[in-house]
């Protein structure tokens, strides 16, 4: 077994949902020891991220920012299902990350976890972790 897949529930439109645990478990069932964790998310309206699990006011205003930067709606978008913006916050923040992971753990700074990153929630999301 090099992959396994990791299910995350979402719980609204737009949320960044912190699965460093889950991450954590598939490291452990595909026994990694020393190498990455490679992390690939099968979906094209949300994405990966790591960034700070301290202050939740952080994740909220990185979602804030991505939608100032990407407002919902766009009367030039063309993509008849209406969520170009996911599509394009999607684009932003990137659907893979690998992180290093050495003794069996994740080489995560104090204030770092990984998030998969919600633009068009709430829906049942799948991310492939594969063992480097
Ligand atoms: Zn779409």
């Amino acid at each position: 077994m090099s992959s396994v897949r990791i299910t995350v529930p979402t719980p609204s439109h737009q949320a960044l949902v912190p699965i460093t645990d889950k991450v954590a478990e598939a490291v452990a069932r595909l026994g990694i020891e020393d190498g990455a964790a490679h992390l690939f998310v099968l979906h094209t309206t949300c994405g990966l991220l790591v960034n700070e699990n301290a202050d939740p006011d952080v994740a909220r205003d990185i979602l804030r920012r991505l939608e100032e930067l990407v407002p919902w709606r766009d009367p030039k978008d063309r993509h008849a299902e209406g969520n170009t913006a996911a599509h394009v916050r999607s684009s932003l923040v990137g659907s893979s990350l690998t992180i290093p992971v050495q003794g069996g753990s994740l080489v995560l700074g104090a204030w770092q976890g990984v998030f998969l990153a919600e633009f068009d929630g709430p829906r049942t999301r799948h991310v492939v972790v594969t063992a480097l």
